[in-house]
């Protein structure tokens, strides 16, 4: 069995001052949450402030985006070893809006995969098709070329320790969310890809979260998919109540 994994995607909100008092509100509410895994993703300046608050909880921080390069002269950059410095246990890599805004590349998501693994920082790598691509048929072929490019060549006990996150660019912050059976098909996709090429611990142990627009009104349901092992959540992650009903939900 997969342990369930739920993960909030801050975005840019909550910069210093303001983050505390949400680090605060989740950590009342859910530190006693023993069956399921936790991670926020704080904007790089909050960091630090989010991972005071929740230092002696199980409720991982991660960084949003690491680059391949660790240290040098490589202005406005966020370094993974940095990062794990600060107290991050986890990255993100290849979230739809940074691949759309700042030209991140398959190849880049690698890279930022390999920087994340070597410096100690378990990658929750973001996938999903644009409405485009989903009306034109192209989703399996979009999830597998850019599972393709993230994972690389990376060992299988590499790929085991690494979390996908399913998201649909079409309902990243839309309220339009996938159905269950949509996120279910595409998870599969996923799963059997896995299977095919690694190992089968690789597809039993890698968890497969879903994101795009998961309220507590629709995580149930979700979850309930055989394939969906977790939810990354955005916009409704910035309310603690919301966020932990989500875990609830799990
Ligand atoms: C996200 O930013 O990863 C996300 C899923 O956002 P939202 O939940 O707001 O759609």
């Amino acid at each position: 069995m997969r342990r369930p994994f739920v993960a909030g995607n801050w975005k840019l909100h909550r910069g210093p001052g303001q983050a505390r008092p949400l680090a605060k509100a989740l950590r009342t509410q859910l530190m006693d949450v023993e069956h399921v895994d936790l991670a926020v993703f704080p904007p790089d300046l909050s960091i630090a402030e989010v991972v005071a608050v929740l230092a002696d909880t199980t409720l991982q921080v991660g960084v949003q985006q690491v680059t391949a390069q660790v240290e040098g002269a490589y202005t406005a950059r966020t370094s993974a070893a940095h990062a794990r410095a600060a107290g991050c246990g986890r990255a993100l890599v290849g979230h739809s809006e940074v691949r759309r805004d700042l030209g991140v590349t398959d190849a880049h998501v690698h890279a930022a995969t390999r920087a994340a693994l070597s410096h100690g920082l378990l990658p929750v790598i973001c996938l999903g098709e644009t409405l485009e691509e989903r009306d034109a048929d192209l989703v399996t072929e979009v999830l597998l070329r850019q599972l393709t490019g993230a994972l690389g060549d990376l060992h299988p006990d590499e790929v085991a320790t690494c979390t996908l996150a399913y998201e649909p660019v079409w309902a990243i912050g839309t309220g339009r969310t996938a159905s269950p059976e949509q996120a279910q098909a595409a998870h599969e996709v996923l799963r059997q890809a896995l299977t095919e090429r690694y190992p089968a611990f690789v597809a039993d142990q890698t968890r497969i979260l879903y994101g795009g627009s998961v309220k507590p009104n629709n995580a149930a349901a979700l979850m309930a998919m055989p394939d969906v092992d977790g939810a990354l959540v955005g916009g409704a992650s910035l309310d603690p109540d919301a966020f932990s009903a989500i875990v609830a939900a799990c």
